[in-house]
């Protein structure tokens, strides 16, 4: 394999023949040579490559070569006298492996608009910040596997075809084979005993269920795979398909949960600062300045500690009118998040108890019967990061609280056998992943921290 763009431009001079492969960003003549900016995605900054137009054949080729182009340039390296980069390519000898007819190609070099990108998600890659996002987006999956691996963590493969609704919430897609233009019925229903799984199956929202029943056997676990909601609303932070981080500890209360989570979003910033300089540098400059700061700070910071009960009672003594009226029993709303860590707390906050009608049906419920042991983690800038719990461990307190919700045992016959055999208090939490990347990023729009988005009318590539 040949060397990346990466190595060699941390290559120092050298006599001995290099090659470098790519796609070309700019072309510029002057009189008698031509200089290429190559960049192969192993990192944000292009190899310099200039080429002396010296026979026939290379001019004609050169003639050829446009921007999106790719190309095999082989040559030395020399020092740079730019002071972007240390070396630069002198080429002898350039090969045109795939052209691109300017006339057609729709990226080219200038500034385009991010919803425009998505448009032509099949070359946006090559763009500076997608391609930024997607070194980043790798080294923070790479530091969810590394935190928890290097703590005895078992990564769990939870299914992704679920006939179990886990927050007892719709906004979920069907999987079906009945077909559409005909329906058999049963007494005015779709008669799923003749569907594929013989009863309604969806798409999971959420792994946690399926985590806990192998918390409840290897202790400690992780989940790291897509997760499904058809809600229907276009918003910056919200995507039809979506990666969840959620990991699950057995013999573990809320304190142990709390320090899990701190010190995991700790490790993910830092990893990403430590390897990711030169994205985050561009990130800090052109996509959200201070983000470099904010991120330290989390990483370095002490989280402070709260109850739900003490944040509203910041709260509704804060000297601001907020959009959203405070009072205890009433969610959290997004403003509300970030003040109590922007302006109480002054860094990140982990706000814990909330009252249990706000909550879901399997958080521990607490002694004074309101609340339970819920917990979110809250950074300055976004709000809640984190969402997390000690789960209801007690067999008798969960079936009431099933039934409270709505929702029937018999569906949950499994969940509820893990506390009938071997039961102890489990806790857990889920970051959503693109959430993650939008704030390490700074990137306003979900849309842009994944791949290939998919929402409302979007489902292209
Ligand atoms: P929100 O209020 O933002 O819709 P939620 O309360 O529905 O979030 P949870 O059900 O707690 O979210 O899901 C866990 C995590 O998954 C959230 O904290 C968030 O990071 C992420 N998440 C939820 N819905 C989406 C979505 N549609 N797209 C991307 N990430 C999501
Ligand atoms: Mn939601």
């Amino acid at each position: 394999m040949i060397e990346r763009i990466r190595e060699l431009l941390n290559r120092e001079p050298a006599e001995i023949p290099v090659t470098a492969q790519g796609w070309v960003r700019t072309k510029r003549d002057t009189k008698h040579v031509t200089f290429l900016e190559v960049n192969d995605g192993s990192c944000l900054k292009s190899l310099q490559v200039i080429i002396d137009r010296n026979s026939r054949e290379v001019t004609d080729t050169l003639n050829r070569v446009s921007t999106g182009a790719s190309v095999s340039c082989t040559g030395r390296l020399a020092e740079s006298p730019g002071k972007n980069q240390k070396v630069e390519l002198h080429a002898d000898t350039i090969e045109l492996i795939g052209e691109a007819p300017p006339e057609s190609y729709p990226l080219q070099k200038k500034r385009h608009s991010f919803e425009f990108l998505r448009e032509i998600a099949h070359l946006r890659p090559r763009t500076n910040t997608i391609g930024a996002v997607a070194r980043v987006r790798n080294a923070m999956s790479r530091a969810v596997h590394t935190f928890f691996q290097e703590r005895d963590f078992l990564y769990i493969h939870t299914p992704i075809i679920t006939t179990s609704d886990c927050e007892g919430a719709g906004e979920m897609f069907q999987v079906t084979t009945l077909p559409l233009n005909q329906v058999p019925m049963r007494e005015g229903s779709p008669d799923y005993s003749r569907d594929f799984f013989q009863k309604p199956a969806n798409l999971t929202v959420s792994g946690q269920l399926e985590a806990e029943i192998y918390a409840l056997a290897m202790t400690n676990v992780y989940t790291f795979g897509p997760t499904f909601r058809a809600e229907n609303s276009n918003t910056s932070r919200h995507l039809s398909e979506f990666w969840m981080i959620e990991p699950e500890m057995a013999f573990c209360t809320l304190e142990g949960n709390m320090e899990v989570a701190e010190s995991f979003l700790k490790y993910v910033f830092s990893h990403v600062l430590e390897t990711c300089r030169e994205d985050m540098e561009f990130f800090n400059q052109w996509i959200q300045k201070g983000v470099i700061d904010s991120l330290s700070s989390v990483a370095e910071g002490v989280f402070t500690r709260m109850t739900y009960t003490d944040a509203v009672k910041e709260l509704t003594a804060a000297p601001v009118s907020f959009e959203y009226p405070v009072s205890w029993g009433a969610d959290l709303q997004s403003e509300h998040e970030k003040y109590l860590t922007e302006q109480v707390c002054r860094g990140p906050v982990i706000v814990t108890d909330y009252p249990r009608e706000i909550k879901a049906f399997y958080m521990l419920l607490n002694d004074d019967e309101k609340t339970v042991r819920a917990m979110d983690v809250l950074v300055p800038r976004l709000g809640e990061i984190i969402g997390g719990s000690e789960r209801e461990y007690r067999y008798d307190v969960l079936t009431r609280r099933i039934l409270e919700s709505g929702l029937d045992p018999k569906d949950y016959w499994w969940y509820l056998d893990l506390r009938r055999y071997g039961t102890v208090p489990h806790a857990g939490f889920g970051l959503g992943f693109e959430r993650a990347v939008q704030y390490v990023t700074g990137m306003q729009n979900i849309r842009d921290v994944i791949p290939f988005p998919r929402a409302v009318g979007s489902a292209e590539f």
